[in-house]
C-alpha cells in the first residue's frame, strides 16, 4: 500500500516586494511575468495625477485623479507613501496593502526609490526591494524611445532622471540587471521564493517545530 504523503504548509506573513528603476529599464515586463502565474501576488495600484497614457486602464494600471483629490487622500491618510516624480504625484494606497499582508499575500510595487525609502521605514522586515538596472545607458534610451508612449520631449527628460533614480541603487536589498529579460525575470522570481521561505515571516513554524517536538 502507497503511503500518503500530505503537504505541510505553514502559515507565514505576506511580504512587500518592490521594483523600482529608472523608466524603461523593464519594470513593467517584470512585473507582469510575476503576477502571470503566481496567485500569492498581486500588484499594488497607485494613485497618480498624471494623465493616462494610451491603453491605461484607471482603476487598473493607477487610479488616475486631479490633484485635489490626491491631496485629500495624503491628508486623510489614506497612502502608505507618496512622492513628487517628474512633475506628478504618486502614492501607494493603504487599504489593499493592509488588507493583502493580513491573509499572508504578497504585494508588488512599483515605486521609486522616495516610495521605497518611506515603506522601508514604515514596513521593516516586511519590505524586500529590487533596483533593476538596464545593461546600458543607450540600451535604456532605446527602449524608452520604441514604447511610443512619450514624446520626445518627456523622453529626454526620463533619461536626464535616469541618472539620479540610478544613484539610489545602494539602498536596495537586490540589485538585478535586466541584459536578458527572462533571466532577469528568473532572478527575481528566485529572490521571491527564498524570501517567503525566510524563518521570520514563517508565523506557523513555532506551533508546526512544537508538535514535531511532541511526536506528532
Ligand atoms: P510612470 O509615469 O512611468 O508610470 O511612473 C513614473 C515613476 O513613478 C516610476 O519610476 C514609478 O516607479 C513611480 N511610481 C509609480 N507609482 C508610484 C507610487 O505609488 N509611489 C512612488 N513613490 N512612486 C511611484
Amino acid at each position: 500500500m502507497s503511503e500518503q504523503i500530505e503537504t505541510i504548509s505553514i502559515n507565514r506573513r505576506g511580504l512587500m516586494l518592490v521594483l523600482s528603476s529608472p523608466s524603461g529599464a523593464g519594470k513593467t515586463t517584470i512585473s507582469r511575468s510575476l503576477l502571470a502565474d503566481d496567485p500569492d501576488l498581486s500588484m499594488s495600484v497607485s494613485a497618480t495625477t498624471r494623465s493616462p497614457r494610451p491603453g491605461e486602464v484607471d482603476g487598473k494600471d493607477y487610479f488616475f485623479m486631479e490633484p485635489v483629490d490626491f491631496n485629500l487622500k495624503v491628508n486623510r491618510g489614506e497612502l502608505l507613501e507618496h512622492a513628487k516624480v517628474f512633475d506628478h504625484y504618486y502614492g501607494t494606497p493603504k487599504k489593499a496593502v493592509n488588507d493583502a499582508l493580513s491573509q499572508g499575500k504578497d504585494i508588488l510595487f512599483d515605486i521609486d526609490w522616495q516610495g521605497t525609502q518611506q515603506l522601508a521605514q514604515k514596513a521593516g522586515d516586511d519590505l524586500v526591494s529590487i533596483f533593476i538596472l538596464p545593461p546600458s545607458t543607450q540600451a535604456l534610451e532605446k527602449r524608452l524611445k520604441t514604447r511610443a508612449q512619450d514624446s520626445d520631449e518627456v523622453v529626454a527628460r526620463r533619461m536626464s532622471k535616469a541618472s539620479e533614480e540610478i544613484s539610489h541603487w545602494a539602498e536596495y536589498d537586490y540589485v538585478v540587471i535586466n541584459d536578458d529579460v527572462e533571466r532577469c525575470i528568473s532572478e527575481v522570481k528566485a529572490i521571491l521564493k527564498a524570501e517567503r521561505v525566510r524563518r521570520i515571516r514563517r508565523t506557523g513554524l513555532l506551533p508546526f517545530v512544537d508538535q514535531l517536538r511532541e511526536g506528532y
